[in-house]
Order: C-alpha cells, then structure tokens, then sequence
C-alpha cells in the first residue's frame, strides 16, 4: 500500500510501536486524527461510554483490549492459571455488557466499530484499513493529503 502517512505521523507511530507501554487507544486517536475526523472521548451519556465519538457521522469507536474483551486472538485466548474461574466470570462479563452496548447503541443510529488492541500491533495492514473503511463510508471521501483542508471543513462541520 502507499505510503500515508506524514512524517510526524510516521514517527509518532513508529515511537508508539516501540514503546512498552503501547496505548491501543492513543494509537487509534492519532491515526483517526490523520484521518481528519474530529471526536469526543468517553462521551457519559452513551451505552458503554465510547472510546471515540464522531458525532457528525454517527459513528462509534470502541478500543478494546484482547484479554479483557475475549477476542479471537491468541491475546484473547489466555487462560489465567490462577483464578481461573474468577477471570473467566469477569471476561464473559464485560462481553455481554459489550454485545448489550452496541445493541442499543445501533438502536439509537449510531455506526459502532470495535478496534482490538492486537490490530493496534499490525497499524498499516489491519488498524488502518479497518478504520479507513469504516470511515469512508461517510458522504465524503478523505485523503490524508487534504488532512488540512479536511480538518477546518470538520472544525466547522462539528459545531
Ligand atoms: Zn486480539
């Protein structure tokens, strides 16, 4: 695939990347960022309170982590040797809770995406195309070369 990235946004994956204490949330922020959308975090007011909002769009992010979350992943799969059942109750928890939230949250129109941590590993062959084809489904198309043009048009378009 091409290259698009800035340079900046390049180096501030890359130093991600690296960095131990990776955020799978951070990373997806900056790249949806690159994207040219505008969004909220955390919004209260929303089942399972959204990692990332865009509210022009109708559109939810979730960032969940493989572990906590049960993916289908070799993240997800971990078995805890201690305490077992304790984590397993908690896990399949969270994974009715997640299944109710966007339930509701497709009831009240919105787009809802989940983002796994482990596609946070692998940026330009499974994050990026997964959010850009999520994204591109909006009324316009967004290149990362008109990210500037992109961005006031958004600034604007948010208020
Ligand atoms: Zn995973």
């Amino acid at each position: 695939m091409t290259d698009v990235h800035s340079p900046e946004g390049r180096s501030f994956n890359m130093s991600r990347i690296r960095s131990r204490d990776t955020k799978p949330e951070l990373i997806v922020r900056s790249l949806v960022h690159q994207l040219g959308f505008r969004f909220r975090l955390h919004r209260k007011d929303l089942p399972g309170k959204p990692d990332l909002v865009l509210p022009a769009h109708r559109k939810i992010i979730f960032v969940h982590g493989c572990f906590w979350h049960m993916h289908r992943c070799r993240y997800g799969k971990v078995v805890p040797k201690t305490n077992a059942e304790f984590w397993q109750t908690k896990r399949r928890g969270n994974v009715l809770r997640d299944r109710a939230n966007q339930r509701m949250l497709r009831k009240l129109d919105w787009e809802v995406l989940v983002v796994w941590e482990c596609w946070t590993k692998n940026i330009n062959e499974q994050l990026l195309p997964a959010l850009q084809s999520f994204l591109a489904t909006v009324d316009r198309c967004v290149e990362f070369k008109q990210e500037v043009t992109e961005e006031t048009e958004e600034s604007t378009g948010m208020r």
